[in-house]
């Protein structure tokens, strides 16, 4: 399994920390569907689901539907540092 794309700033909760569903320690990060969840968590729980449904953008899988990656951008202008 790949590694997830976590670049765009909606996974970053400035809001605060929540705990993580999957090791409960705080984290601000969120995944697409608002889960507080650690990127690294999100991507053991994809390799330990394996069957799970998965989340397809133009025929591409970006991962489970429950965690998955930004789909690619098609223009470069807001960038990415
Ligand atoms: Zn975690």
């Amino acid at each position: 399994m790949g590694l997830l794309n976590w670049n765009s700033s909606q996974h970053y909760e400035h809001a605060g920390d929540y705990a993580c569903t999957q090791c409960g320690k705080p984290t601000p990060l969120r995944a697409h569907s608002g889960e507080p969840v650690h990127k690294v968590c999100a991507e053991d729980w994809n390799d330990r689901n394996p069957n799970a449904p998965r989340h397809l953008h133009e025929e591409r899988d970006l991962g489970t539907a429950r965690f998955h990656s930004d789909p690619p951008r098609k223009n470069r202008k807001e960038g990415v540092r």
